[in-house]
């Protein structure tokens, strides 16, 4: 079969196996954000559309889950914001009772969730990802170039009422441009309006190489870890996602800094410092940290 909505599965760090599902044909999106990695939106809208019939996904989905099942999760993805297609709820609920044992994301602008209707397709969903890259509509204007019905107070406001009903994960990513959407004043702005959405995690985001046709400059790893420290008094969980790598000497300081004096289980130090696996070895070979096992699960101390 020749798919034209299935992307094909990719190693995720962020969801392990993701299917990729695309559902807008082309790059139509609500917003022309200036370190959009797919180039210039050519349809900026806010209007959404059914853009093919539910069925040509779902057929598409069952074709190429019977050959290759092993999924964690399928992921709303592609180069146009998925909440423009009309029908997501539709193809949602079909997915959800036919292939109840994938997981389901939702990676999204969040511009629509203002309304009723989006935030009810993305209920289906176990985990939306959303993001939001800036509070006052003049650094929304700067670095979202949205369509222009939209604005970030009543965006922001969707994405509350969103929360309080939603029953999944929402996990919010701030896409940081140096310069543009970090001032103190928006940096400010930007932690009242996390701590008023309350997503489950908060994830800090940047380009990770040069990207041709713009200027964005690239936040250096360092610096997102200190915006990390930042929103460290919201409570909400914050990581940084972005690929620009730390220094490996500053995350073995990170280690055994949260080692201190506690075992700590693998998992939670892989999901806090993204592939350390190295890292931990080293130290360990270093004579610095040590493992132990617990009930099958394996933790770290210090030595
Ligand atoms: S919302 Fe996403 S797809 Fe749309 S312009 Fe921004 S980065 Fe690109």
């Amino acid at each position: 079969m020749k798919y034209r909505h299935i992307l094909g599965t990719v190693k995720s760090r962020r969801l392990g196996r993701s299917l990729g599902v695309n559902l807008i044909p082309g790059k139509i999106c609500s917003l022309d954000c200036i370190y959009c990695e797919a180039g210039r939106t050519q349809i900026l809208t806010a209007e959404r559309q059914a853009y093919f019939p539910a069925e040509e996904v779902t057929e598409e989905l069952r074709c190429y889950l019977k050959e290759n099942p092993n999924v964690d999760f399928i992921t709303y993805s592609g180069m146009g914001e998925p909440t423009l297609h009309s029908k997501l709820g539709e193809i949602s609920c079909y997915i959800k009772e036919e292939f109840g044992q994938y997981k389901l994301a939702l990676i999204t602008n969040g511009t629509l969730f203002y309304r009723e209707d989006v935030r009810r397709d993305a209920m289906f969903a176990d985990l939306v990802m959303p993001s939001l890259d800036a509070v006052s509509n003049l650094v929304f204007n700067k670095v979202n170039k949205p369509e222009s019905s939209l604005n970030n107070e009543k965006i922001i406001d969707g994405l509350c009422e969103f929360k309080r009903e939603y029953k999944g994960q929402m996990w919010l990513e701030f896409f940081v441009v140096p310069g543009i959407n970090d001032s103190v004043s928006e940096l400010k702005l930007m932690k009242e309006a996390i701590v008023k959405i309350n997503p489950d995690r908060l994830q800090l985001n940047s380009l990770d190489r040069p990207s041709p046709g713009n200027n964005v400059v690239i936040a250096d790893r360092n610096y997102l870890e200190k915006l990390k420290d930042y929103f460290s008094d919201t409570g909400i969980l914050t990581e940084v996602i972005s690929r620009i790598p730390q220094k490996n000497g500053v995350i073995e300081e990170e280690i055994l800094k949260l080692l201190g004096n506690k075992d700590v289980a693998i998992e939670e130090i892989k999901n806090k410092f993204n592939a350390c696996e190295d890292i931990i070895s080293g130290l360990t070979l270093a004579g610095k940290i040590e493992m132990t096992e617990k009930d099958g699960v394996s933790f770290y101390r210090l030595k």
